[in-house]
């Protein structure tokens, strides 16, 4: 505490009067009676003792540090993928434009369960944010499209007062679909090799066995495995043209390829076929080149197996018209038109999807490996046009391929 002294000032006063008054020349005793009394008085008398007032004690505040909240939000608002901020109550304090896309806008502050219903994931949430460790979990959404996610929570590390979560959503619907595609596929592919292996194997413990002295049945069982032997090398040539295809899809071909010939060429190959099942091709050409940028090889394949279905699956139609237009500042198309027993609808979208048949049984008796329009899918979408179908049951079928 800060003391401070009036009576330094008041002796120094004595002091000085003393010797002001010995040097005027006054007794020396009663200068040093009066400078006694001065001293005594200014020692004894009650002079105020001003003592500073304690201040009052002043509790700084540590200064709270910034919230990283809005640092976080600026950064996350510019991913692409879903994601939400929550707190530790788990309600949402920020969510990004994808988040909004994804599930609708949610009210700042809401709780998570306001806007995400799976109890998968709002449990996840409640335990990352009891143990603070990361978790994830699979979500699928219905609406407004299926969507598959890959749901993970984890905890934003901060200082220890600062407790965030993100829940973000990574997409991976196109994963799943491609996994189940590539499964199904090999189930598809071994399945339709295991048939006529089965039945090659039947066919050569029959000759080995029973037949084996009968020349005139191992004679037709030779016909039936020779049957079988060619339908596994067409599936196999089937699957290695869809694999070339893909390796290759991303590169459009820049060759300049004439229609007007190409169709004739596809058309007289197929004559014996044709002729076969009973069928008339009709080309309607126009006159001149029509040119469009392409794989020569594989535009004659489409044409080849489309005019081929035309042919087997529109037999009872009897004739196959082919046209080729060519009008100015419209695309060139070629149609494939047969008056076969049509497609029902509920097939149609799904005729280039890899092994699928309307009919297993119609598409085995006539040679079929289900791959066709698979193929012819994938060469046009490499070559940037598209295939259009239209087919009423009953009347026939026009497959147009537009450039
Ligand atoms: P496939 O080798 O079985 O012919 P595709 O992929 O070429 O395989 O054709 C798939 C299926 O589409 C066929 O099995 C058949 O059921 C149907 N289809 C194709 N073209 C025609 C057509 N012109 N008329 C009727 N059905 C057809």
């Amino acid at each position: 505490m800060a003391r401070i002294r009036r009576e330094r000032p008041v002796l120094l006063a004595a002091i000085l009067s003393a010797l002001a008054a010995l040097a005027a020349g006054m007794n020396k005793w009663v200068v040093l009676v009066l400078l006694l009394v001065m001293i005594l008085t200014a020692l004894f008398n009650e002079a105020p003792i001003i003592e500073a007032e304690p201040a009052p004690p002043v509790e700084i505040e540590p200064e709270a540090p910034p919230s990283r909240l809005p640092e976080v939000s600026a950064t996350l608002s510019g991913l692409d993928i879903p994601v939400m901020v929550l707190s530790d109550d788990a309600s949402v304090l920020f969510q990004n434009r994808a988040a909004e896309k994804a599930f609708g806008e949610v009210a700042l502050g809401a709780h998570i369960s306001a806007r995400l219903r799976s109890p998968g994931v709002l449990d996840m949430v409640r335990e990352t944010i009891a143990t603070n460790a990361p978790n994830q979990i699979e979500h699928a959404e219905r609406l407004p499209s299926e969507r598959v996610y890959m749901v993970r929570s984890a905890p934003i590390e901060f200082a220890a007062d600062e407790r965030y979560f993100i829940l973000s959503f990574r997409d991976i619907s196109e994963v799943r679909r491609i996994d189940r595609m590539r499964s199904d596929f090999v189930a598809n592919a071994s399945h339709e090799l295991r048939t006529p292996l089965a039945s090659l194997r039947g066919f050569i413990e029959t000759i080995q066995g029973p037949a084996k002295n009968d020349l005139k049945a191992q004679a037709r069982f030779l016909n039936i495995m020779l049957d079988q032997t060619t339908r596994m090398s067409r599936l196999v040539d089937d699957l290695l043209s869809l694999s070339r295809l893909e390796l290759k899809s991303h590169i459009a071909p820049d060759e300049k390829v004439d229609l007007v010939p190409l169709l004739g060429h596809v058309r007289d190959a197929l004559v014996p076929l044709a002729t076969d099942v009973g069928v008339a091709i009709n080309l309607h050409l126009p006159d001149g080149k029509v040119e469009v940028l392409g794989d020569r090889d594989e535009l004659v394949q489409v044409f080849e197996n489309l005019m081929e279905n035309a042919c087997k699956y529109g037999q009872e139609g009897e004739v196959v018209d082919v046209w080729l237009k060519n009008g100015t500042g419209q695309p060139v198309e070629v149609s494939i038109v047969d008056k076969g027993p049509g497609i029902p609808a509920e097939h149609v979208p799904r005729l280039t999807e890899r092994f699928y048949r309307v009919s297993i049984e119609d598409s085995r008796s006539k040679k079929g490996t289900g791959l066709g329009l698979a193929i012819v899918k994938h060469i046009l979408t490499r070559h940037r046009a598209r295939l259009i179908v239209k087919s009423e049951v009953g009347k026939g079928t026009n497959f147009t391929v537009r450039f």
